[in-house]
């Protein structure tokens, strides 16, 4: 008897492609890499090397996995009555956090002026999203924020540093108390996506100042608010003078929650890690970024920043795909040939091929 037959006595289990293994995925893809080199990133192959092992490792993957089949969960109260308005994640998503703003895949185009610093920065977030897209929301908010933020360069001055630390810190606590901060967006309303005009909260003045930096109270709804968790987010709402941007803090300077409750996590098709919700404000405070009235200018900053590296996102996710069909079809063989070598797959030539495992 074999060894097979021993364990699977009905059959033998053979011809599948196994796991992908620990790869780098920097360096098994020419055509990223022939990118990086040609728009000046040349100097970050060996960081964009160490980044492509860790997101290519069958650990990361592991991560992944458990982060997306325990989804995140709402504790709007904790057992004893108060109200908190938390998210609760499997211990990967925080891991997968670290690792991922360890890498300064949020900060290094900011940070590190050369040329080529966005290519650099793009192709991080390109690998981190075919490693876990979920954590790549957070990322790119956080790195998007500082473009919206220095229309107040003020608050710029007390949270880029906080923003631009290659580090992650969950616990919900006032963020001057954190190792690093999450930076969040809360825009979209019910009645206007894409046209933020048609946004409904309001702003009042907290005292008599409303002047750059200024403390408002905001009351009103957000319909897509994604990491509620964020230690500070950006926000719009209408003041007099039209449509204004908003900073707010996610845990006041007293460690009590600004008030704002999460009323519901979204049931999204994809994205499932990451904790999309909806949101009230009532009374929360913010500061004003930029002009008063001005608010989807400063905004929008950080929106198409956003966009950007939710494309950059899309790649990846395409990118993951093909590396799993390039693993599987030259693995598993149909009529004693690769799948590879099959004339349908004609199309698949050895650059394409998986070439640097770590
Ligand atoms: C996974 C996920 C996470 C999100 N996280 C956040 C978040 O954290 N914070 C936040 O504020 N929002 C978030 N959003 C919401 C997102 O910003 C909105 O979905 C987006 O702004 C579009 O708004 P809408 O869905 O209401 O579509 P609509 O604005 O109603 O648009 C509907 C359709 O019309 C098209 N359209 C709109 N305007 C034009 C135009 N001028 N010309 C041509 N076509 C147009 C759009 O492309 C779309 O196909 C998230 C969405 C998703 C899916």
């Amino acid at each position: 008897m074999t060894a097979a037959e021993a364990t699977y006595a009905t059959h033998d289990v053979y011809n599948q492609s196994g796991d992908l293994g620990d790869v780098d995925l920097f360096g098994g893809d020419a055509v990223l890499r022939d990118a990086v080199a040609a728009f000046d990133a040349g100097w970050a192959t060996d960081r964009l090397h160490a980044a492509g092992r860790v997101t290519g490792s069958a650990e990361t993957r592991l991560l992944a996995r458990q982060a997306n089949r325990v989804l995140p969960e709402l504790r709007t109260h904790d057992r004893f009555g108060n109200r908190v308005d938390q998210i609760e994640f499997h211990p990967a998503w925080h891991e997968l956090m670290a690792r991922c703003f360890g890498s300064g895949s949020h900060s290094l185009s900011w940070v590190d002026r050369r040329p080529g610093s966005q290519v650099a920065r793009a192709a991080l977030s390109y690998l981190w999203n075919q490693a876990e897209n979920g954590i790549c929301c957070p990322m790119g908010m956080t790195f998007s924020s500082v473009a919206a933020l220095r229309h107040a360069p003020d608050l710029t001055a007390h949270w880029e540093p906080m923003i631009l630390r290659d580090d992650y810190d969950p616990r919900p606590l006032p963020a001057e108390r954190k190792r690093a901060v999450t930076v969040g967006m809360a825009m979209t309303e019910k009645q206007g996506g894409s046209d933020l005009r048609r946004t409904q909260t309001t702003a009042r003045p907290a005292g008599n100042d409303r002047g750059p930096g200024s403390t408002w109270l905001l009351t009103g709804h957000k319909w897509f608010f994604s990491v509620p968790q964020s230690d500070v987010f950006l926000t719009l709402a209408q003041t007099e003078k039209g449509v204004t941007c908003f900073l707010a803090r996610g845990w006041l300077p007293d460690g009590s929650r600004n008030r704002l409750k999460i009323q519901r996590l979204k049931d999204k098709c994809g994205n499932k890690s990451n904790a999309s919700s909806e949101v009230e404000f009532y009374d929360m405070e913010a500061q004003l970024v930029g002009e008063e009235g001005h608010g989807i200018r400063a905004s929008i900053e950080m929106a198409h920043l956003t966009r950007l590296d939710f494309a950059v996102g899309s790649a990846g996710l395409m990118r993951q795909a093909v590396t799993q069909a390039i693993h599987h079809t030259s693995n598993r063989s149909a009529f004693q040939k690769r799948l590879v070598d099959l004339p349908i797959m004609g199309r698949s030539s050895p650059t394409w091929r998986w070439r640097s495992r770590a």
